[in-house]
C-alpha cells in the first residue's frame, strides 16, 4: 500500500486512519468515514480503486469539483473520468465505452444520474468493485445540505448487493451519522471517526476596532497567498472587495446574488491563482477543494460554531500552517441579535440565539480556542497549550479580580436575579438608561460603582465568572444571570480570585510556526512555472504540484531524478511529466547563487511536528545530545531517568530529526553481538534479545544499539 501511495500519489505516509480504512474496504466491508475537511478522505477510495479489479464508482454532488478531481487523478497517471450534465451525449457514450473495456478505474457521477434508466443499464453491464459516496450527509434531512437526489443511492444497493460501500463526510453530528448508516444500509459496516483537530490551523480573534487597517496589514504579510474573507451581507462583500482592489490587492466578491456566469468566473480565477482574495458570503466554499488557502478571515461574526468551523476548515488542506482570523465586536453580536429577533418560529429563534451565544463565548474566551472548538464537537483535547491559538501563544496577564467580581455578583443579586448581562452591567456603570430609572435601580448601592472598567471589559470578566461557574445563565432569547451556589460560597467566604486581564491579549495576529527555511525567490520562479504548465493544460495550478512540493524543491534543490522523486507529491507520472522542467529551473538557480543540493530526509512530517510541538522536553534532550554529552550526564542534567532520555532519543529519531548520535554507538564487537541477537530474534522487541544475550548486556545498551540497527 505504501508503494502504491508513493508511486501514484507521491506521498510517503498515510494520514491518520487512511490505512485502516483502506484495509477495511479491501476486505470487502462497508465503511463510514468521518474526517474533517482536509483530512484526506478522497485517498481512502482512490487508493483502493487501484488495488481492486474493477471500477470504483464515486458519487459526488458537486459538479464543479468533479473535473478538478478527475484532472488531479489523471495528472497522477490514474485513468479516471466523470459523467454529469456538463457533458454531451457523445462524450458520455465515449466514456461509457471506455468503462466497458476496463479502461477507467475511477468514475465520478452525480447522484441524479442514478435515476436515469440508461445509466442504470450501463451500470448493470460493468464490474463495480467499490462504491464511494462523498458528502454522504446530503442523504440526511437532519444535515445542513439535504439533497433529494441522494435518495437515489438506495438503488445502488439493489443493483450491486455484493459491492462494498464507503460513505464519507465531514459532518459529524450523531443524528446525521445514524441517518447515513440507516439510509445506506451500512449496519454491518465499520465506522471510522478521526480527530477533528486541524493541527496546522491557528485561531485568532481580533477586536473589530480598525478592522480594515489590521486586515491590510495581515494581507500584506500574505501577498501571494490565497485568502477567503467571509462577510455578513452581499453588499459587504462587494464593498470590501472594491476597497481592497483600491488598496492594490487582487480581490473579487462572491455571493448568491451574482449572475451565475460572474460567480463561476470569480471562483475560477481564485482556483487558478489569478486572484488571491475572495470576499464572500457563506454561499462560498462547498464547491471548492483548493488545497492552498493560507488565510480564512471572518470580517464579521459567524452565526454558529458549526458554520465557523466548517468555513475555517477550508484553510490549509495541504497541511501547511494556515491562519484563521476572526474580527469581533459586541456591537456585531448585537446586530445579529437584531436579525434573530425577526425569526418567526419560536423554536428556531431560540436555537439561533443559543448558537450566537456560543459564538460570542468563543470570541471572549480567555482559554485555548482549539480546546473550545473540539469540545464543542465532543472531543477531549488535553494538551496544556495548543501552540496555535492567540490565547496559548500569548496568555493574557492575570490580575487580582476579587473586588470587581464581588461587584458584578452583588449587582446580579441586588437586581433580583431577573436581568440579563447587559442590564446588570448598565447598573454597575451607572447608566442613565430609562429602564433603570423606571425600576428605581439607581437607588441600589451597586449603581455606578464601577468606573475602572469599560463595558466590553466587564462583559469579558462576566464571561469568566460564568465559565468558572460562579454565575450562571438561563433562557435563550433573553438569558438571565444568576449567582450559583458556588458563587454564594465565594462571596460568603470572601475568597480571592485572579482572572485574565481584559484587553491584555495581544492585538496582532500571532506569527506562525512555519518551516521558513525555503528559498523565497526560487519558490516564486517555481510557482510561475507551475502556473504556466497548468494554464497550458487547462487545469488549476495545484493539480500540477501543491505548495508543499514547491517549498520542498526550494529548500532541498533536488537535481537528480532520485532526489526529485523524494519530494512530497511527486509520484511516477509527475516525475516523468514535470521532473526535467522543474529541475532545469532549480539547477540554473542553484548555479547562479552558488547553492548546493541538500539531502532530503525521508521525513515523517506529521510525527516530527508532533515532537516539536510536544515541546521543549524533547528539544532540550536534543540540545544536550548535540553537545555530545553522555546519556548519564544528560539524565543527571535533566533530572530524568536514563530510560526516559532513551525514549526521547527514540521519538526524535522516529520523527526523522537529525541527531548525529554516532558517539553513542556501542563498541564494534559488542554491537556485532547485539545485532546478531536482534537478527536471530526476528523482531525489534528487547526481551527476546535479552534472553539470547543473557546478563552481559543491559536493556539500555540494547536500546541504544537498536537505534543504529
Ligand atoms: P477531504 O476530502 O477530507 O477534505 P482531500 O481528500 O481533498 O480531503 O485531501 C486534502 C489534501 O490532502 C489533498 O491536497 C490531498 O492531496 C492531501 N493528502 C491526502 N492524503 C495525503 C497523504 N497521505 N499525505 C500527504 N497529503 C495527503
Ligand atoms: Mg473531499
Ligand atoms: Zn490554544
Amino acid at each position: 500500500m505504501l508503494k502504491l501511495l508513493k508511486t501514484h500519489f507521491g506521498f510517503d505516509q498515510f494520514r491518520p486512519l487512511q490505512e485502516e480504512i483502506i484495509r477495511c474496504v479491501a476486505a470487502q466491508r462497508d465503511v463510514l468515514v468521518l474526517m474533517p475537511t482536509g483530512g484526506g478522505k478522497s485517498l481512502c477510495y482512490q487508493l483502493p480503486a487501484l488495488m481492486l479489479p474493477g471500477l470504483t464508482l464515486v458519487i459526488s454532488p458537486l459538479i464543479s469539483l468533479m473535473k478538478d478531481q478527475v484532472d488531479a487523478l489523471k495528472a497522477n497517471g490514474i485513468p479516471a473520468a466523470f459523467i454529469n450534465s456538463s457533458l454531451s451525449r457523445g462524450e458520455i457514450a465515449a466514456i461509457q465505452a471506455d468503462a466497458f473495456q476496463g479502461k477507467i478505474k475511477i468514475l465520478y457521477a452525480a447522484p441524479e444520474r442514478l435515476a436515469l434508466p440508461e445509466f442504470q443499464n450501463f451500470l448493470q453491464k460493468i464490474t463495480v468493485s467499490l462504491i464511494a459516496i462523498d458528502e454522504s450527509h446530503c442523504i440526511s434531512e437532519w444535515g445542513h445540505d439535504f439533497r433529494p437526489d441522494y435518495l437515489n443511492l438506495k438503488l445502488l444497493r439493489e443493483i450491486f448487493p455484493e459491492t462494498p460501500v464507503m460513505a464519507l463526510t465531514a459532518t459529524a453530528t450523531e443524528q446525521v451519522r445514524e441517518d447515513i448508516i440507516q439510509q445506506l444500509g451500512l449496519g454491518q459496516g465499520k465506522t471510522f471517526i478521526s480527530s477533528f483537530n486541524r493541527p496546522n490551523l491557528s485561531y485568532t480573534v481580533l477586536p473589530q476596532k480598525d478592522a480594515y487597517g489590521q486586515l491590510l496589514e495581515i494581507l500584506g504579510e500574505h501577498r501571494d497567498d490565497s485568502a477567503i474573507i467571509y462577510c455578513f451581507s452581499r453588499k459587504d462583500t462587494e464593498n470590501l472587495a472594491a476597497d481592497l482592489r483600491a488598496d492594490g490587492f487582487k480581490a473579487l466578491p462572491y455571493h448568491a446574488g451574482l449572475e451565475s456566469e460572474e460567480r463561476r468566473n470569480n471562483q475560477e480565477k481564485f482556483i487558478r491563482d489569478e486572484v488571491q482574495i475572495i470576499v464572500a458570503t457563506i454561499a462560498f466554499g462547498m464547491g471548492i477543494d483548493k488545497p492552498d488557502v493560507r488565510l480564512v478571515i471572518h470580517y464579521h461574526l459567524p452565526k454558529s460554531i458549526e458554520g465557523y468551523y466548517q468555513e475555517t476548515g477550508r484553510a490549509g488542506r495541504d497541511g501547511i500552517p494556515s491562519r484563521c482570523i476572526l474580527f469581533y465586536s459586541s456591537a456585531d453580536a448585537m446586530k445579529q441579535q437584531f436579525f434573530i429577533k425577526q425569526i418567526e418560529d419560536g423554536q428556531e429563534r431560540k436555537n439561533a440565539f443559543r448558537k450566537l451565544d456560543q459564538m460570542v463565548e468563543y470570541c471572549e474566551l480567555a482559554t485555548c480556542r482549539r480546546h473550545y472548538l473540539l469540545s464543542y464537537f465532543g472531543e477531549d483535547y488535553r494538551e496544556e497549550s495548543c501552540g496555535g491559538c492567540d490565547i496559548c501563544l500569548s496568555p493574557p496577564a492575570e490580575f487580582d479580580a476579587t473586588i470587581i467580581s464581588q461587584k458584578i455578583m452583588s449587582a446580579v443579586i441586588r437586581t433580583g436575579h431577573r436581568f440579563g448581562m447587559n442590564y446588570v452591567l448598565d447598573v454597575l456603570l451607572g447608566s442613565k438608561n430609562k429602564n433603570i430609572f423606571e425600576r428605581n435601580h439607581q437607588e441600589l448601592s451597586v449603581y455606578g460603582i464601577v468606573n475602572d472598567f469599560s463595558k466590553d471589559d466587564l462583559r469579558r470578566l462576566t464571561g469568566q465568572l460564568l465559565s468558572r461557574n460562579l454565575l450562571e445563565k438561563s433562557g435563550d432569547e433573553y438569558p438571565v444571570l444568576a449567582v450559583t451556589e458556588r458563587g454564594m460560597t465565594f462571596l460568603k467566604e470572601r475568597e480571592e480570585i485572579r482572572l485574565p486581564r481584559p484587553g491584555s491579549a495581544r492585538l496582532s495576529a500571532p506569527a506562525d510556526a512555519v518551516d521558513d527555511d525555503y528559498d523565497r525567490a526560487l519558490f516564486e520562479k517555481l510557482r510561475l512555472l507551475r502556473k504556466q504548465l497548468a494554464d497550458a493544460q487547462g487545469v488549476p495550478p495545484f493539480v500540477v504540484f501543491g505548495d508543499l512540493a514547491l517549498r520542498q524543491m526550494a529548500l532541498y534543490l533536488p537535481q537528480s531524478e532520485e532526489n526529485f522523486s523524494r519530494i512530497s507529491g511527486v509520484g511516477e507520472q509527475k516525475l516523468k511529466q514535470y521532473g526535467k522542467t522543474f529541475m532545469e529551473i532549480i539547477e540554473t538557480y542553484a548555479k547562479k547563487n552558488n547553492l548546493r543540493e541538500k539531502t532530503i530526509p525521508v521525513k515523517r512530517t506529521d510525527r516530527s511536528r508532533r515532537v516539536k510541538r510536544e515541546g521543549s522536553t524533547y528539544q532540550e534532550t536534543k540540545n544536550l545530545l548535540l553537545r555530545k554529552m553522555s546519556l548519564e550526564d544528560i539524565a543527571a542534567a535533566r533530572g530524568l531517568a536514563i530510560g526516559t532520555i532513551l525514549t526521547h532519543i527514540e521519538k526524535l529519531a522516529a520523527a526523522g530529526e537529525d541527531l548525529d548520535i554516532d558517539y553513542l554507538r556501542p563498541p564494534a564487537e559488542k554491537f556485532a553481538r547485539i545485532a546478531a541477537a536482534f537478527r536471530q530474534s526476528g523482531g525489534t522487541a528487547l526481551i527476546p534479545v535479552k534472553d539470547i544475550l543473557g546478563d552481559d548486556f543491559s536493556f539500555e545498551e540494547l536500546r541504544i544499539a537498536r537505534l543504529f540497527i
